[in-house]
This record gives structure tokens, sequence and C-alpha cells, in this order.
């Protein structure tokens, strides 16, 4: 599961997608989109408009799915809910990875029922550039005696353990760029799919910030 609030998605996640599962030998990689992030501030554009651009971003990508179950649920979108959910559609015995960029990694001793998480996947923390900044001591905490050091290591057990990822391409692109970028009018070009481009300018999207 990558989860996000893909506001818009771009090169970035999807290109992350693509290596993950290539260097994990995933089966899948559903990106799950937040409806409502608990932790940041209103999306700018809908659920709805923003699922729309995932699913032209992911188009026919072996492997990657533009995944709508946050959608279905009331209230925030807590990850662990979601991870509960792909773990009674995968079964007990199945690999489930969540994955993070390094930036939200940060934060996630203030998730809701963060130890749960281990529970129910594997955690697995990308990097990304111009985000480096040290651990919290309830961060380390929470992963004190988890941390593997291969792929290989990690898909020994279905859940439970944490692995730090350099892929092998990093690319500096913010979804908060992008918008800021389509709020002044400037080209957003090779930073989104094209059909996702296309789609933000048809429908005026992101222009007033
Ligand atoms: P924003 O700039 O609005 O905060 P974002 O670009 O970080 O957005 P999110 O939808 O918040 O996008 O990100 C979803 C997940 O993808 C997070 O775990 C984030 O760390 C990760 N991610 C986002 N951009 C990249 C990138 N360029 N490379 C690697 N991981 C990324």
């Amino acid at each position: 599961m990558l989860g996000g609030t893909f506001d818009p998605v771009h090169l970035g996640h999807l290109r992350s997608a693509v290596e993950l599962r290539e260097v994990l030998n995933l089966d899948r990689v559903h990106m799950v989109l937040a409806k409502v992030p608990p932790l940041r501030g209103k999306p700018q554009v809908s659920a709805r408009d923003r699922l729309a651009l995932l699913r032209l971003g992911v188009g026919d990508t072996p492997g990657l799915l533009a995944d709508p179950r946050e959608l279905e649920r009331e209230g925030p979108s807590y990850s662990a809910d979601t991870l509960a959910s792909l773990r009674q559609e995968y079964g007990p015995e199945a690999c489930l990875v969540m994955v993070l960029g390094h930036d939200a990694f940060l934060r996630l001793s203030d998730w809701r029922s963060p130890k749960r998480l281990f529970e129910l996947a594997h955690l697995v923390v990308i990097d990304r550039p111009d985000f480096d900044a040290p651990l919290s001591q309830p961060l380390r905490e929470l992963i004190a005696g988890r941390e593997v050091d291969s792929g290989e290591m990690l898909m020994q057990r279905p859940a439970g353990g944490l692995l730090r990822l350099a892929l092998p391409t990093r690319l500096a692109i913010s979804a908060t760029e992008v918008r800021r970028r389509l709020a002044e009018g400037s080209s957003v070009r090779y930073l989104l799919p094209e059909a996702v481009e296309a789609r933000l300018l048809t429908d005026s999207l992101y222009r007033h910030s």
C-alpha cells in the first residue's frame, strides 16, 4: 500500500510505486487515496477529482492500482483501518507492506494506533530528496528492534518489520510545488503524466489557491 493525498498525483509517486514493485518483487501496489487526511489541511480538490487524476496517472501500468477504498468509509482516513481491510482481503499469511516517504515517516508516531500498523504490515520508508531530518525519540521507540537490512529479510514474515530503502530514481517532485506552479500558471510538464496534466488544465483544477 502506498497511501497519499495525491493532491495531485505526480511522477514522484508513480515512479516510486513502479520501482518499489520491482525492488521488493511485489505482486501489486495499491495506491490508496486518502479522502480526509487526518494530519493535514483540507486538500484543494475533491476526493472524486483526485481519484480521477490518480486513475489517469496509473493508467495501465502493470501491478499498480488506484484504490478507492478509503472513499467508501465515513470520517478521517486512518491507515490502520485500510491495512486491516487489505489484510482481510489477502489473508493472514500474505506479506503486506505499507510504504511511506521519509517526510511522512518522520510524523508516524503522531498517527492513530502506530503500533497496530506493525501488527498488520511491514513498513518500508523510501528516501526522498530534501527530507532527511533526524528521528524523534517517540519514533525511535516505536521502531526499536524492527529494522531489517534487506527486502528478503522483510518478506520472511507477513508483518512487523521496517526497511529503509533508497530507490534507484529519486525525484524531488512534490504536490505542493505542482500546486504552486498551477496556481501561478507555470508549466508542470514532465512533473506529472501527460494525461493528468491535460485533465488538470481542461478542468482548471488548482488554478485559484
Ligand atoms: P504535499 O507536497 O502536498 O505534501 P506530496 O508530494 O508529499 O504532497 P502525498 O500525497 O502527501 O504527496 O504523498 C504520498 C506518499 O508519497 C507519502 O508517503 C510521501 O512521502 C510519498 N512521496 C511523495 N512524493 C514523493 C517523491 N517525490 N518521492 C518519493 N516519495 C514521495
